[in-house]
């Protein structure tokens, strides 16, 4: 059976409160939402804080509201359930509502936040195991050890970024809000991530990210949204791939904005480069379709840090995206 190690909870009602705490217990903390990944990952020994801050008592962190011209403000701390059923959500960015409605199981959604699956830990089929089954491998560069099974050096950690609804939220350009003991801040989340499997976030361990803002769309354009994933199972998976995408559209139904985020490879999500291109100023149709799904099979390269065989997931990226990009089709223009 694995067991917790033992630890301090702190259910703090006020986010100053919070970060006080964060402050006061330095790297000996770790901030919980959820819990959903932390949990498992502390049972697994891949973290031993003393203390544990709580954000579920944060009225701050709650709410979502929905902004003028389709845009969004989310509070960090709202459920995936809860983002997942949004009429605000499900009119403004159905893709996000979908993505949310992707992630894991029931339970797991009621439970999970949006803020802990911004900031979840990467994933690897050689860390996401238990003390004992590391120590037989002899660990790796991303806890205890000096060596990376995957890439076979000790430079870096591939580990993957899995989560979910940050492909959308980068599609979308959406930015983030975060408060430390230091004061707050704003962040792009096209900068958020960094290509680091150990730490793969430009936020500091005690920095919480307090609220998600989906801009509005521009006066005369229609926005389409979508999300796409690959897992063995229906349900309850990590994503092999998970995709977001979205599109601009003016009243004639003319692509004049695309943007394509792939995620589940690497240790960061990515925008697909010189994939928005392809589709400016064209109507959406299969040959276009297929022209991008071509260009996403070109971008992506599947790593060994997933035991599932990398060859048969770069096959499956074009499909994924042929079935994502279909989310977003067919698009009628003004009479
Ligand atoms: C069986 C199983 C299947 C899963 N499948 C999926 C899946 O398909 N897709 C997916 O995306 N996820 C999946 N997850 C992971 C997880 O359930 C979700 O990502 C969830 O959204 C995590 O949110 P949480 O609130 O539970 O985070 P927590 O576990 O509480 O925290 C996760 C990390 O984020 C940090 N954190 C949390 N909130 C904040 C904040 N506001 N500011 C700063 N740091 C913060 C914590 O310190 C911790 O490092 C799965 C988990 C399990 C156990
Ligand atoms: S990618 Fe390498 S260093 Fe990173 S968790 Fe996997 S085996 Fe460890």
């Amino acid at each position: 059976m694995l067991r917790l190690p033992p630890y301090r909870y702190h259910r703090p009602e006020r986010l100053d409160e919070a970060l006080e705490l964060l402050e006061a217990h330095g790297a000996m903390a770790r901030i919980i939402a959820g819990g959903t990944d932390l949990i498992p990952n502390m049972k697994h020994g891949l973290f031993t804080p003393d203390h544990l801050v709580s954000l579920r008592g944060l009225g701050e962190l709650k709410g979502i509201e929905a902004k003028p011209k389709g845009g969004l403000r989310l509070g960090a701390g709202v459920t995936l359930a809860e983002v997942a059923a949004s009429e605000a959500v499900l009119g403004a960015a159905p893709a996000l509502a979908r993505a949310a409605r992707n992630v894991a199981g029931p339970q797991l959604r009621n439970a999970g936040t949006l803020g802990g699956n911004l900031c979840l830990d990467t994933r690897c089929t050689y860390y996401n195991q238990s003390e004992f089954w590391r120590e037989a491998l002899g660990y790796c560069l991303k806890k205890d050890g000096d060596r990376c099974h995957v890439t076979r050096t000790g430079r870096v950690c591939v580990a993957a970024h899995s989560a979910d609804t940050p492909p959308v939220l980068m599609a979308l350009g959406a930015t983030l809000e975060l408060a430390s003991p230091r004061g707050r801040r704003t962040m792009a989340i096209r900068d958020f991530f960094m290509p680091d499997g150990v730490w793969n976030q430009k936020r500091e361990p005690d920095e919480v990210v307090t609220a998600i803002e989906v801009p509005p769309v521009e006066d005369g354009l229609r926005r389409r949204t979508a999300h796409g994933k690959l897992r063995v199972r229906k349900s309850i998976d990590f994503p092999l791939l998970s995709m977001g995408l979205a599109a601009w559209f003016d009243d004639a139904g003319t692509v004049v904005g695309l943007e394509g985020v792939v995620t589940g490879l690497g240790s960061r999500p990515r925008h697909l480069t010189r994939f928005g291109e392809l589709a400016l100023g064209e109507r959406w149709s299969p040959d276009l379709m297929e022209a991008l799904a071509a260009r996403a099979h070109a971008q992506c390269t599947p790593l060994e840090n997933h035991i599932v065989d990398p060859d048969w997931r770069k096959a499956m990226v074009p499909v994924i995206m042929r079935r994502t990009l279909e989310q977003l089709g067919p698009v009628e223009g003004a009479a």
